[in-house]
């Protein structure tokens, strides 16, 4: 323990305890009654009785102390309630030997024994004291059973210690001692011994700690004490009356004193030692015990120890049972974690790590292929439909997915939109891929959302870099976005050229387009038989300022990707509609029936589409006769909203044509189902249809296929034009196969608006079929 001046600078320093009612003084008061007791039994000067004088002025210091301890407003509840309890208890204790100091005086020279109503003040003071310790509460609730356990086997452990080496020697010497005497040493020990095991287990709280262990102090001093106070033996009576009992009030008035500066101090591991301790004390006295016969008092040490064998045995199931316990729960959270971390939140896919520590333990074992997913549109969906469906849909993706890919790989959810699958050993990604389409054609979610997705496909020998296989899917999965028809496309070499070329003309597009640098050019479509124009496609061509004439192969399928292609679509339709319009009122009604341009299928998807035709339409005041949207199969394919806007475009008079007939893969039932009334022989048809050597089975092939689409043509009542005609031979060719109308390099490239503006003018003349 610090010496109190120490205590005291500390306190005033750290400005705790600048309080003037900070009970030092009471400390010091008590001091000078131990020393004045001390000098006192050294030197004996009057009656033995003033012996008794001590106890009774030091308990004036300690009841002192602790009323200036409760008069500190900073005092905590409970802490004020402990030391009201110290207050009756010292108090009363006090009376008590007050009364016993009359007697002392009155029978001088003789020594009283104690007297009965000082023996139950006394007993009363100390039971209130014990009171008010064991309502101290502890600091942790959770380990509420586990603490009482522990501190029933610390208390029967020290007690039965104390009692073997203690208490019961000096009963049994002194069978002389009063029934009062007896009472009031018992007290005092369980008064001392709770102090104890209690402070054991008290974490910081409002009561201080060293507060309480000078009271267990206080009381266990009251033991030896007692045990000094024999009658018989005069000396150890004033021994005790004059030095050691005013001690305990030194104690009392130190307590209130840390009480009074306490501020709480850190918590701590409290009690682990003492079950320990306690079992090493009942071992100590049974062995003492087992040397001799068995005494009565004996007994209390044997059924101590069966008593405390007991509660450790408990003790043990209760802590196994417990450890058990926070093992499992701490397995589950670190389970929970590491799922956490690995998994994507929204999907339950596993994420972007988890995705890079599997393709890097993969490269480390073979060749790898991983699929990059990235899904077309979806901005567009969470833009007009909100977050909430948006992560519907997103969740629907991650079941497609999975079920798409199956047990050939492992799927996960890399970020927003962007899906990726480390693919199974051996399996085929090109097969994968195709099954994760087939499954994203449903409409998903509960809101029955058509989702298209770009994939690209790459594979690393082993050994070869993470990154730069991610990078090379990246660069498929690109280029599958781009070409928009084919939805997966596997990485080769070189690869990241174009489309680093498209990367940059997207940006350039924009600009492009405001700036006004795309043209419309104009191609013929010719009557075969007689070279009259019976229409005209718009093509659309940017005027680079730097690179010239761009064509559109070149540029549409990046405006397409980037979204721009509807704009673009946009200005060509006013353009030609303009153009048309313009033409028909200069050269007349028969100058050409229909203008043609090219929709494509991101224009189709924009809602408003339909009313921009008719704007334009009525913008210009060509009527909608005359108006052709030529249409690839791919894009018809598109769903249902498509395939209502194309129904409202037919029955307001719009014609549609198939563009590129035969490339793609549906024909029969998709005429059946949309109402397209021209389809355009694809080139490749065309190609080489002249050269009929025999034995030249692609040109035979060739012919079936143009033969075939015209009879399905005649059969339906479409009417058809054979595209990319570039020799007579071709024309002459399909003619007999049935075609009458043809477009071609043969028949007229496509021009310039002026140009065509002559043509049509009758000044520039047509190369005319035989
Ligand atoms: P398309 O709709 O099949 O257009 C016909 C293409 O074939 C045009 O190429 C035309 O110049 C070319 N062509 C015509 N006759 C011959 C021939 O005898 N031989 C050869 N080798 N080619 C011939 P262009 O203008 O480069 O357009 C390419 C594609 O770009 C078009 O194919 C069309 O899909 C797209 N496109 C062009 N303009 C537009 C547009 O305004 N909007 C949209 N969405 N797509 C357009
Ligand atoms: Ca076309
Ligand atoms: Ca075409």
């Amino acid at each position: 323990m610090k010496s109190p001046m120490v205590a005291v600078r500390a306190a005033d320093s750290s400005g705790v305890a600048t309080d003037s009612r900070t009970p030092i003084r009471y400390i010091v008061a008590a001091v000078v009654v131990t020393v004045l007791g001390v000098l006192w039994y050294l030197t004996r000067p009057g009656p033995d009785a003033v012996a008794y004088l001590f106890m009774p002025a030091g308990g004036v210091a300690g009841v002192a102390a602790i009323l200036a301890l409760l008069r500190s407003e900073r005092l905590d509840p409970v802490a004020r309630r402990f030391w009201r309890h110290i207050l009756i208890g010292m108090g009363t204790l006090s009376v008590g030997y007050l009364a016993l100091a009359v007697v002392a005086f009155r029978t001088s020279p003789e020594l009283p024994d104690i007297p009965l109503p000082a023996a139950a003040l006394a007993a009363i003071g100390m039971l209130v004291a014990m009171w008010g310790v064991m309502r101290v509460p502890l600091g942790n609730t959770g380990a509420r059973r586990r603490q009482l356990l522990d501190r029933t086997i610390a208390f029967a452990g020290v007690g039965t210690l104390l009692w073997t080496f203690g208490l019961a020697p000096m009963i049994t010497a002194h069978t002389g001692w009063s029934a009062q005497s007896c009472v009031l040493i018992g007290l005092s020990f369980l008064l001392g011994l709770g102090g104890i095991t209690k402070v054991s287990y008290i974490e910081r709280g409002p009561v201080d700690r060293s507060a309480i262990r000078l009271i267990a102090a206080t009381a266990l001093t009251g033991v030896g004490v007692a045990l000094l106070s024999v009658r018989n033996e005069n000396e150890s009576t004033l021994l005790a009356q004059s030095v050691v009992m005013p001690v305990t009030y030194l104690f009392v008035a130190v307590g209130a004193y840390r009480q009074a500066i306490a501020t709480g101090g850190p918590a701590r591991r409290t009690g682990t030692w003492l079950p320990y301790i306690a079992l090493a004390a009942v071992d100590v006295s049974l062995l003492s015990v087992l040397r001799h016969g068995l005494a009565w008092t004996d007994f209390v040490v044997v059924i101590a120890t069966v008593l405390l064998t007991g509660l450790v045995a408990v003790r043990q199931m209760m802590a196994l049972r417990e450890n058990g316990r926070l093992l499992r729960a701490q397995r589950a959270s670190e389970d929970r974690l590491r799922h956490q971390v690995t998994h994507d939140g929204l999907t339950g896919l596993g994420n972007r790590g988890l995705f890079r520590t599997r393709v890097a333990e993969a490269l480390d074992r073979g060749d790898t292929t991983v699929l990059l997913v990235d899904l077309d549109d979806f901005k567009t969906v969470n833009d007009s439909l909100g977050h909430d469906v948006g992560d519907q849909l997103l969740i629907a993706v991650a079941g497609a997915l999975s079920s798409g890919v199956g047990p050939d790989g492992l799927p996960v959810r890399l970020a927003g939109d962007e899906f990726a699958v480390l693919l199974c050993p051996g399996a085929d990604g090109e097969a994968v891929a195709r099954r994760v389409l087939d499954e994203f054609a449903k409409p998903m979610s509960e809101h029955r959302l058509l989702v298209h997705a770009s994939i690209g496909i790459a594979t690393a020998r082993a050994g070869e870099g993470l990154d730069r296989l991610l990078r090379q899917a990246d660069v498929a999965m690109y280029a599958a976005k781009q070409r928009g028809k084919a939805n997966w496309v596997r990485y080769h070499d070189g690869m990241e050229q174009p489309v680093l070329a498209h990367a940059q003309i997207g940006g350039e597009l924009r600009r492009a387009l405001d700036a006004g640098e795309f043209r419309v050019h104009y191609q013929p479509v010719v009557e075969l038989a007689t070279g009259r124009i019976v229409g005209v496609e718009p093509l659309v061509r940017w005027e680079h300022p730097t690179r010239g004439l761009v064509a559109p192969g070149e540029f549409i399928p990046a405006a397409e990707g980037t979204g721009l292609i509807v704009p673009l679509g946009r200005f060509v339709l006013r353009e030609a509609c303009r153009q048309a319009a313009e033409w028909l009122a200069e050269f007349g009604p028969d100058c050409m029936q229909k203008i043609a341009p090219n929709v494509s299928v991101r224009q189709l998807h924009d809602p408003d589409f339909v009313a921009e035709v008719f704007a334009a339409l009525a913008e210009s005041g060509l009527p909608a006769e005359r108006l052709v949207l030529e249409l690839t199969e791919s894009a018809v394919l598109r769903g249902p909203q498509v395939s209502r806007t194309l129904h409202e475009l037919d029955a307001r008079g719009v014609r549609l044509a198939l563009d590129d007939f035969g490339t793609g893969e549906s024909s029969l039932s998709l005429l059946r189902s949309f109402p397209a009334s021209i389809i355009k022989l694809d080139k490749s048809f065309v190609d080489g249809i002249e050269l009929d050597e025999p034995g030249t089975p692609a040109a035979e092939a060739r012919q079936a296929v143009a033969r075939a689409v015209i009879q399905l043509a005649g059969a339906l009542g479409l009417d058809t034009v054979a595209e990319g005609i570039e020799n007579q031979e071709q024309a002459d060719r399909l003619r007999r196969l049935g075609y009458t109308l043809g477009q071609g390099y043969h028949l007229a490239r496509p021009m310039p608006a002026d140009e065509m503006t002559r043509v049509l003018a009758g000044r520039v003349q047509l190369a005319v079929a035989a």
